[in-house]
């Protein structure tokens, strides 16, 4: 059966599924038995989705290994570092590029886990805030202590914002590394942010690019990190800044934005601009 695209409201067709033999389905704990986790892309935009965690209550998400804001694939302490240091390069140069004052301008680091970025981007002087669904970070984390420092953690604490009560709130920059693959609803979900950022403030994230992939998706290594549902490209991408009425950019992986930080050629930049 057809199912709507989650942006362009297109028609996307059923491509594969993956079941229990193409690895752990996080969802399968709330499935009958012989459960298959079905994707979907859409015809128009291209955008690559799954609908296995559609319709999932409050409870039955919270039982899904993953949902305490970790992968598990690609979760380790090294895969964060880079993340981290990738986040801070981009803003640095978004920072740059956009004539901004780090030390004036209200950062948001939606989706700060461990807060290492977090961390990072206060001891550099960016007045930033961290959201998160719940608070993952606490004073003894196992990062290189050069890297994060435990002493912040107190400031990092009144500058914690829970997702839920950001509404309101009015940032100029926002960073979501690695946050918008998780969405189940990336219209709303993007709607909720974009509202979020004050008249010119831009927002930006790395994500996977389904339309990168060279050969199958379904083998694509991205869809294993477990909470992973929605795939953009750069069609579902421009439907999605002309939707949210915000100007938008996508960079490919490049070395000016990234640095010495790794990223796969499979994922790409995103730059949001409200007007
Ligand atoms: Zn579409």
């Amino acid at each position: 059966m057809k199912q709507e695209c989650k942006i362009c409201g297109g028609e996307a067709d059923f491509v594969f599924s993956r079941g229990e033999a193409d690895g752990v389905i996080a969802e399968k704990k709330v499935n009958p038995e012989g459960y298959e986790r079905r994707y979907y892309q859409c015809g128009e935009c291209g955008l690559l989705f799954h609908n296995g965690f559609d319709g999932l209550d409050g409870g039955q998400y919270a039982l899904l290994p993953g949902a305490d804001g970790r992968n598990l694939v690609g979760d380790g302490v090294e895969p964060t570092i880079n993340r981290a240091v990738r986040e801070l390069n981009i803003a640095s140069c978004l920072i740059s590029l956009f004539h901004l004052d780090p030390a004036r301008l209200r950062t948001l680091v939606f989706g700060c886990g461990s807060g290492l970025s977090f961390n990072m981007f206060l001891q550099n002087g960016i007045n930033a805030f961290g959201s998160d669904i719940t608070l993952f970070f606490r004073r003894n984390m196992p990062f290189p202590p050069g890297l994060f420092k435990p002493e912040l953690v107190p400031e990092m604490l009144k500058r914690f914002i829970k997702t839920d009560r950001l509404k309101g709130e009015r940032f100029d920059l926002i960073a979501m590394t690695e946050v918008f693959e998780h969405f189940t609803e990336p219209l709303d979900e993007m709607a909720r942010l974009v509202e979020l950022l004050a008249p010119k403030g831009i927002l930006f994230g790395t994500t996977g690019m389904a339309d990168r992939v060279v050969s199958g998706h379904k083998e694509w290594w991205y869809l294993q990190c477990l909470t992973h549902a929605t795939f953009l490209t750069r069609k579902s991408f421009a439907v999605l800044c002309a939707k949210l009425g915000v100007s938008g950019l996508i960079f490919p992986n490049s070395g000016q934005f990234v640095g010495a930080a790794k990223m796969s050629d499979e994922q790409g930049i995103f730059v949001i601009q409200r007007p």
